[in-house]
């Protein structure tokens, strides 16, 4: 029988071949570095050995994820996480459908400009369009986000004063309930001053409104799934998007393209019986970027596949609910 402590072994196995800290230093030397393509290449050709050994090592965390799944009586894993989340079969359906005509709008909207390297969609790269195009506004966190939040009339001032920020230099933001103390503490880089640090704080402020409105009504947050919490979170994030310039906002869509690739690229690992996952990630990469590559093994430098599988579903599933909707 397959068990959770069976895979978080395998998970313990993969981070003692490569630390965290050492995925998000190679991440960064290999994709995000403004060095050259010839040096990226050179770059990884001298880590392929660790990223062939952290790809056995995921293949088998996949093998066990779906023995889980079926053990519990799902298709596979990305089912049964998807359920555990909140979203049911239907939903999922929706999104095949319409994510296509979605990923088509970003794509068609997205502010490039000549300059742009023809490598930039390749794979030896990670989307950070706001970070590349000309942008002289400045979004200094806190104050940016919180004095929209207050002219919009989402929080005020006294409400704000209750959420703890804590610095923390990752490029993940996260917001912490701690139940007992009834205190909501938003973990974020304060030093950051670009638009995605900015939305990435809007997203986690509806997070934190949200924790502190439930725990005034004294309703558990726990009661309610990721999903639902996750979609309050988008809707505060998309109403601070709103206040963007258009080129800002139409750049900073490249991040929420990223995470329809890797919606799409768990979708197909867990539910097709392909498993050249370089491949697969590199055909979820086409269908949602304009490459060519036809195989990528960089989805080992991702850590939230292995610690937060098919989560990023959450997010690609909402985006995909509101900007259909939209003009
Ligand atoms: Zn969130």
């Amino acid at each position: 029988m397959t068990t959770q402590k069976s895979i978080q072994k395998l998970i313990n196995k993969y981070y003692q071949t490569c630390s965290f800290e050492e995925i998000e230093h190679l991440r960064f030397f290999i994709l995000d570095d403004n060095a050259s393509l010839e040096e990226k290449i050179k770059r990884y050709k001298n880590k392929q050995k660790l990223i062939n050994s952290l790809e056995l090592i995921f293949k088998e965390i996949v093998v066990q994820r779906n023995e889980l799944a079926m053990e519990n009586g799902y298709r596979d894993y990305f089912h049964f996480a998807l359920d555990w989340y909140g979203i049911s079969e239907k939903q999922t359906q929706s999104f095949m459908a319409e994510s296509r005509l979605v990923i088509k709008k970003i794509v068609s909207r997205l502010p490039i400009s000549g300059d742009i390297s023809k490598d930039y969609w390749g794979k030896y790269s990670s989307p950070n369009l706001p970070l590349v195009i000309a942008d002289k506004n400045s979004y200094a966190i806190p104050d940016k986000v919180y004095t929209f939040l207050e002219s919009k009339n989402i929080a005020n001032r006294e409400t704000l004063s209750r959420i703890e920020l804590k610095q923390y230099p990752n490029r993940y933001f996260y917001t912490d309930l701690d139940k007992q103390r009834k205190k909501v503490v938003v973990k974020c880089n304060l030093e950051s001053t670009t638009s995605v640090g900015a939305l990435s704080f809007a997203h986690e402020m509806g997070h934190a409104l949200t924790y502190l409105k439930m725990i005034d009504k004294n309703v558990d947050p726990e009661s309610k799934s990721s999903y639902w919490h996750e979609k309050r979170a988008i809707l505060t994030e998309m109403e601070f998007e709103d206040s963007l310039e258009t080129k800002v906002r139409d750049a900073n869509r490249d991040r929420i393209l990223y995470q329809f690739v890797l919606t799409y690229f768990e979708y197909y690992i867990y539910s097709k019986s392909d498993k050249d996952f370089a491949n697969l990630y590199a055909k979820a990469n086409r269908f949602c970027y304009p490459t060519k590559d036809s195989s990528n093994p960089f989805y080992v430098l991702n850590t939230f596949l292995v610690d937060r599988p098919c989560y990023s579903a959450i997010y690609s599933y909402i985006y995909t609910e509101l900007l259909s909707r939209r003009a």
